[in-house]
This record gives structure tokens, sequence and C-alpha cells, in this order.
């Protein structure tokens, strides 16, 4: 089959991914058995859109396993049909084609046994990569769920109250509560048409903000204690040690990075977590002039501009001091090119 890629920047509710859409729907139509998954540490975006497609395909009289190399993290797990996402480190076909959401390559979803199988990639990233044999590549939609819904629309498939909670939840996660830079009026007239079609936004907020387990707050409460600032730069963290002392697990560490980023003075800031194997686990998040998507592409990330993630070499000091020393010479060089623009205007 001839691979279709688009990489665009397009509104959700404007038709300018005509082609990969329809390439991808004639795909979905031609095959009967389908995989889908996300990256490894699944977030709301992968936990919802892995739910909706597999909802789109089950309508579309397919067959569809969900497959995750990590647990879905426990807020996510009141979402209609979670209970179906297998947890596994190999898949095993025959599948048709393997729907790979949120991904930059196979092996970000850190699943075994995808090699063979055709490859569908839609992907939000700033720094999506068209790896796959199908690419839709929409840098513009606030969330991939975004981009499933747009799949329901042009199958003609109707959003079941089941289907619209779920890409709700993707929407509501991926704008951090509409909060985030891909915040647009869209955005909300997407919200508007999935709370009609049956997603309850009040149940769906509280199943996400207001459910968090007492291990994360032990485990904020160490990160915090870690804080650091230098100027407009911010950065804390927290080792092996704090996360068995806290008994927290990995989805406890969500969100962490944003309290750095919450006073004023701050403009970009870290989160770092020291891993079993002596590796560094990174979150980066900006409020604007710096893109840490193409910091963290550098260390061999990916992520947004105002959001990205990377994974480093160990000891937790030697990786707090790469990081921190990226951040200053990134925002130094914002700093000067918006200097820059002053001086022009
Ligand atoms: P977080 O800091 O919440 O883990 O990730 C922030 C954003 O960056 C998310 O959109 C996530 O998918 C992306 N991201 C985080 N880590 C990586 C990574 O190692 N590789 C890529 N390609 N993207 C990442
Ligand atoms: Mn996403």
């Amino acid at each position: 089959m001839k691979a279709i890629t688009s990489i665009a920047g397009s509104a959700p509710l404007r038709d300018d991914a005509d082609e990969p859409i329809a390439a991808i729907l004639k795909v979905l139509g031609e095959g009967e058995r389908f995989l889908v998954c996300s990256h490894a540490g699944p977030d709301g975006d992968a936990v919802g859109s892995m739910l909706a497609m597999g909802m789109l395909l089950k309508r579309m009289g397919k067959h569809a396993d969900m497959v995750s190399a990590d647990r879905v993290p426990i807020v996510f797990r009141a979402l209609p049909g979670a209970d179906r996402i297998q947890t596994a480190m190999r898949v095993h076909g025959p599948y048709d084609a393997v729907i790979l959401l949120e991904c930059d390559g196979v092996e970000r979803t850190r699943l075994q046994g995808l090699e063979s199988f055709f490859h569908i990639n839609i992907d939000h990233h700033a720094s999506g990569v068209a790896f796959a044999d199908l690419n839709w590549i929409d840098r513009e939609a606030a969330c991939v769920g975004e981009m499933v819904y747009r799949l329901f629309r042009s199958a003609g498939v109707a959003l079941t109250p089941e289907a619209a909670s779920c890409i709700y939840t993707t929407v509501l996660t991926d704008t951090g509560g509409f909060v985030y830079g891909g915040t647009r009026a869209s955005t909300f007239e997407l919200a508007r048409e999935l709370v009609a079609a049956g997603a309850d936004p009040i149940r769906i907020a509280q199943q996400v903000y207001f459910s968090t387990p007492i291990s994360k707050l032990l485990l904020l409460g160490a990160a915090l204690k870690n804080l650091h600032r230098e100027g407009r730069v911010a950065w804390l963290w927290i080792s092996q040690e704090d996360m068995i002392r806290s008994c927290a697990v990995e989805e406890d560490c969500e969100g962490i990075v944003n309290y750095a980023l919450s006073t004023a003075e701050v403009e970009v800031a870290a989160f770092l977590r020291e891993l079993e194997e002596k590796r560094v686990r990174v979150s980066l998040r900006s409020k604007g002039r710096v893109n840490v998507a193409a910091i963290a592409g550098r260390l061999g990330g990916g992520g947004h501009e105002n959001a990205a993630g990377c994974t480093l070499d160990g000891p937790l000091s030697r990786a707090k001091e790469q990081i921190v020393e990226e951040l200053r010479a990134a925002l130094a060089c914002a700093r000067e090119r918006s200097e820059g623009r002053n001086l022009i205007a």
C-alpha cells in the first residue's frame, strides 16, 4: 500500500486533513482486526484516545484489541471500557494494522512484536515523526482525542456518551483543564459537542482532579522540599528513596512539574525523577517563549513546544546540572530574540 503522510497544522473542525483521514478510514474499512496502542506511561490523551478509537472500530464492525505497556492510571480507570485495555510486554497478531496514537516511533510504545504489521501513526506532537506506513500528524490539534473525534465524524459514526466521555477526557487533560497553549475557540466548540453528546464534564473533572491518591500528595511534599529557583528557571526533583518512602508509583509524578512553573516569575521549569536503573526521567514545561520540545528532542525525547520530556543518564546530580544549563541557555536565547524584536519594533 502507498504510504500517505500528512503533517499539518489545522483547526479541528476544518477539513484540510481529508487525505490522511480518507486513507486511514480506507484501511479500517478493508481490514477486520486491529491493534490500538499508545505510548508507555499512558496519560489522559493516550488512554482516552485508545478507548475512543476502539469504540470507533467496534461501531464499524471491526475487532480491536487495546494494549499498553503500563497499566492505566487510577484516575482514568473509571472511563468506559478502561478495563479492556490489556497490559502486556509483547503483542501477538494477526492484525491488519496497528494504530499508534501519540507516538514518535514504535519504540515509544515499549511493546514488542509490533514491527511486522502495517503501522498507522496518529499524533499531534511538535516532535511528531512520520515513521509509519500511514501518518497523520496535526500539530495544532489540542489532543489526539480530537483527531479520533474527526475520524468519527468522517466515518459518519455517531458519538455515544461513552465515546464522548473518553474524548472529553483527552481534551480536558491535554489542555491542562483548558489552560495550556493550543486551547482555542475550536477546543471549546469541541468540548461543547462532546458534552452535548453525553460527556459529563463535572463527573470527569472530579474523577481526574479530585481523586488524588495519598501517595501522590506525599510525593508532592517531597518534591516541593527540593524546589529551587534561579531567576526565571525553576526545578524540583524526587529520588528513588522519595518514591519508596511515599509508596508512590510512576503515575503519581504526573503534573508535579507544574508546581515549579506556578509562580509569576518562573518561565521554564523542570521536574526530575530518579529511575531504578540509574537513569533520570525529565519533564520540561514553558510558559511561552522557550521551546522545550527542541531541548527534549536534542536529548533524545520529544513533546510539545510548552510541554516535553526525555530520559537522561544519571546520576541525578549530573542530570540536574545538565538540564538547568539547557534551560538557562534556552532562556538567554529567547530573551535575546525578544529584545532583538523590540529593537526592530
Ligand atoms: P510529560 O512531561 O508529562 O511526561 O510529557 C510531556 C509531553 O512530552 C507529552 O506530550 C509527552 O508525550 C511528551 N514526551 C515526554 N517524554 C517524551 C519522550 O521521551 N519522547 C517523546 N517523543 N515525547 C515525550
Ligand atoms: Mn497528547
